[in-house]
């Protein structure tokens, strides 16, 4: 069995370097449940896709925290060299009556890794919104070794979104792909039905249910009121369109690409990206530079553009998408967000998640394990 736990950054940093092997926690009946060889995933609080895989070795209870901190060095329960353990600093994260109730759980740990493989996007869009379906994406992602799938769809599979659209159906071709069957069929409350029943079962990954939200800037009043109702695990922002025109579309070319200066079309592209990010509506941003998708470049440099985006999604407590879709998707060169973006997240300390962009369950997984790895050489 698996099991999440949080972690502050002391803590999370004691068990990286190996000092500290005992995490100490209330044994309520959830900490009950654990057992020997179960496994035990340490997220930082400060980021909760950096994670330390660890397999439990040993469980010993006892009455309270008095009783258990002098069976153990101070360093091995996670106190620096200079610090005193005094046993009344559990009382910052459990309640006296609470101690008193369950006693205390030493859980001895085994640090395996710290490669966490989440694939935190994927659309059931051209399928119905039923548990079968929501099961083969997990299903893959079990299969391919995940430790967590996110399912978001996008928001105009749903009804509640269909106006925050309108603005697009001035071309008529757009106008031709808003009225396709696979969009605005759905609604809210049946999401939620799926979501319920798939909390019910027992999975052996971890899996978070959101949307994929299409903001623009001239619809964030109406976005802000249809989202203020709308419980979820996660909200994930993306531009796809600027100044009303789609630009990864068949038709993009020749509504946006092959008429306007592409100086201009990423100006505008990062301008909108920026505003999202600053409308704190949204806890990830949706592939950060997906405008590359074409291979058409300013002539201008990013990078002053790539730090302010760094800044903005790290002052709103944002997480930034490693989003592989552009390279088997769109057959784009790079396996995801560009190296000199990631490094932005990087240096302003931004966490990264990564995606697949899945929309059929057999791409679930693509190439997350490549840019898990690529995300930890920028951290
Ligand atoms: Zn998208
Ligand atoms: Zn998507």
């Amino acid at each position: 069995m698996r099991h999440d736990m949080d972690l502050y950054e002391p803590s999370f940093e004691a068990i990286r370097s190996g000092a500290k092997t005992i995490e100490m926690r209330l044994n309520d009946e959830k900490r009950q449940k654990i057992r020997v060889d179960d496994l035990v995933f340490f997220h930082s609080r400060a980021n909760e896709y950096d994670v330390l895989r660890c397999k439990v070795k040993s469980l010993r209870k006892y009455a309270d925290f008095y009783e258990l901190y002098p069976y153990y060095d101070k360093k091995v329960i996670g106190y620096s060299e200079n610090e005193k353990a005094d046993p009344a600093d559990m009382y910052a994260y459990y309640r006296k009556e609470d101690i008193e109730r369950y006693g205390a759980l030493a859980i001895e740990v085994e640090l395996l890794d710290d490669i966490y493989l989440c694939d935190g996007h994927m659309h059931l869009e051209y399928g119905p919104l039923n548990k079968e379906y929501a099961l083969q994406f997990i299903e893959e992602g079990i299969r391919k070794g995940l430790d967590e799938v996110d399912i978001l769809d996008h928001t105009h599979r749903f009804k509640e979104f269909k106006e925050c659209y309108d603005h697009l159906r001035i071309y008529e071709k757009q106008d031709e792909w808003l009225n396709k069957p696979t969009k605005f069929c759905s609604s809210l409350a049946e999401y939620y039905d799926l979501i319920k029943e798939i909390r019910q079962l027992d999975l052996p990954i971890r899996v978070k249910f959101g949307l994929e939200v299409c903001y623009t800037s001239n619809t964030e009043e109406l976005l802000k009121e249809i989202l203020k109702d709308v419980k979820l695990d996660f909200l994930t922002g993306a531009i796809h369109s600027i100044d009303s025109i789609l630009y990864d579309m068949s038709f993009s070319r020749e509504l946006l690409w092959d008429i306007r200066d592409p100086d201009e079309i990423y100006k505008r592209y990062y301008e909108e990206v920026l505003a999202l990010v600053r409308s704190g509506l949204f806890d990830r941003l949706a592939h950060p530079d997906q405008i590359k998708l074409l291979n058409i470049y300013p002539a201008y440099d990013l990078s002053e553009t790539y730090e302010k985006i760094a800044e903005a999604l790290k002052q709103k407590d944002m997480y930034g998408e490693n989003n592989s879709g552009i390279r088997y998707r769109y057959g784009h060169h790079d396996l995801g967000t560009g190296e000199e973006l990631l490094k932005a997240f990087g240096r302003h300390g931004v966490g990264i998640i990564c995606a697949s962009d899945a929309h059929k369950p057999e791409d679930v997984g693509t190439l997350i394990y490549e840019n898990t790895l690529r995300n930890k050489e920028v951290i």
